[in-house]
């Protein structure tokens, strides 16, 4: 360990143990390289797909040309604090103790991490980090940057801080901006905005006037949605770091029960289910402007990783529960829901990859299920080469990077074929 590092980590038990801060904007250094990681709660392929296909989403099909991109196996019953808490620390959610929305009956929350998550790990390294609306960030940590948490953050009329958004001045329970310095400026030149997206509306509030209802609901989507667009956009811009990670849950939370299905499908209310079939691929087509935003902030020396913590799919017939009702208790228990992911087996719904990047490889499909969510921490940390700790359960996605010309030259022309281009 050198110097740097033990002046690290020493800074850092200082500021956890609340005796210092580290200073409002950590300047973004040249000598490290920028990664941004860009999160989609619930990223659907299936959806995505006929998107792209119809040319409804340019500036993600641009990343996908100039990228690796394919899925992402997520865990066994996915949900957004398990999965984003397993990527961050790339341990199982038994190990790093953060296994659904409700730990021992008590709302996951950064306290009961047990492991050193990505955004740790690359502070005491010196690498400045911005964190935004990443699930499971609250109470914030102090960082060698900045963090505003994300899903799970607790509030007023969001008392358990479950699939709820308070506004910024509501927050209760903890701190949810990290400078406590940074909030006045983001009050100032973003506003007071929601941390995550809106409650879904449950069946009573829905009945005799869907329409209006939905309608209302998904402008309060779009309302949140530019919120959050303005929030990364000044991040972004006044507060660059090396590391950035921003993550987005109203594509997630339209899904659930906007989901575009059939009459065949399990659930279907037509009174429902007819007033905005485009609502949720409109989720992606409002996402794309966002990343069109994002791409900006991403210059031909930037990683940009797009991921999804898993999918979502319409529910199955042999999956009714014997209520014959899918409410379901991780969504609001209330709302009638017709889409999920956190089905057993976590292969039906895996999530989205898509890197780009100075050397990582352009325009390459991967097949199956080869990379996995442990798998991004670990890759992320050797960008900065810092070797991912032993107890990690993922690996370096080697296979993304271009190889270096001396190791083609010495391999020869044989090992361009591992791995290559399925087009
Ligand atoms: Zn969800």
């Amino acid at each position: 360990m050198n110097r740097n590092r033990i002046a690290m980590l020493a800074l850092l038990t200082l500021a956890a143990a609340g005796f210092l801060n580290f200073p409002a904007s950590a300047q973004s250094s040249q000598q490290h390289p920028r990664v941004i990681v860009l999160g989609v709660n619930g990223m659907e392929w299936d959806i995505i797909r006929p998107l792209l296909v119809r040319g409804d989403l340019p500036n993600l099909a641009r990343v996908i040309e100039r990228g690796v991109y394919g899925k992402m196996r997520t865990l066994s019953a996915p949900n957004c604090p398990k999965i984003y808490s397993a990527i961050a620390t790339s341990t199982s959610p038994e190990e790093n103790g953060i296994t659904g929305f409700f730990v021992g009956g008590k709302t996951a929350n950064t306290k009961m991490l047990r492991q050193d998550p990505l955004w740790s790990i690359l502070s005491r390294n010196g690498v400045s980090v911005g964190m935004a609306n990443v699930p499971a960030t609250f109470p914030v940590m102090p960082v060698n940057g900045y963090m505003v948490s994300g899903m799970l953050t607790r509030g007023k009329g969001c008392e358990d801080g479950v699939l709820c958004s308070p506004k910024l001045s509501e927050v209760t329970d903890g701190p949810a901006v990290y400078p406590s310095s940074l909030v006045s400026e983001l009050r100032e030149n973003v506003g007071d905005f929601s941390i995550d997206c809106a409650r879904m509306p449950d069946a009573e509030e829905l009945r005799g006037q869907e329409a209006k209802v939905i309608n209302g609901w998904l402008e309060q989507v779009s309302r949140i949605r530019s919120q959050q667009t303005k929030l990364f956009d000044f991040l972004l811009t006044h507060h660059a770091t090396d590391f950035t990670m921003l993550a987005q849950s109203c594509e997630d939370r339209v899904g659930h029960w906007l989901y575009p299905i059939q009459p065949h499908n399990v659930g279907y209310d037509a009174k429902l289910h007819t007033v905005r079939p485009e609502a949720f691929p409109d989720q992606y087509r409002a996402f794309d402007r966002v990343l069109g935003r994002i791409l900006q902030h991403v210059d031909a020396n930037t990683y940009l990783f797009v991921i999804s913590d898993h999918g979502i799919k319409p529910l199955r017939e042999f999956e009714e529960n014997h209520l014959g009702y899918h409410a379901m208790h991780d969504h609001g228990g209330t709302t009638p829901v017709i889409a999920k992911h956190d089905y057993a087996d976590g292969d039906d719904v895996p999530g989205v990859f898509i890197a780009l990047g100075p050397n990582i490889r352009r325009d390459v499909r991967m097949f199956g299920l080869p990379i996995s969510v442990f798998d991004i921490t670990p890759t992320v940390l050797s960008i900065y080469g810092i070797e991912p700790p032993k107890n990690m359960k993922g690996r370096i996605l080697t296979e993304i990077f271009e190889k270096r010309g001396s190791e083609q030259s010495i391999a020869g022309v044989g090992i361009g074929l591992e791995g290559q281009s399925d087009h």
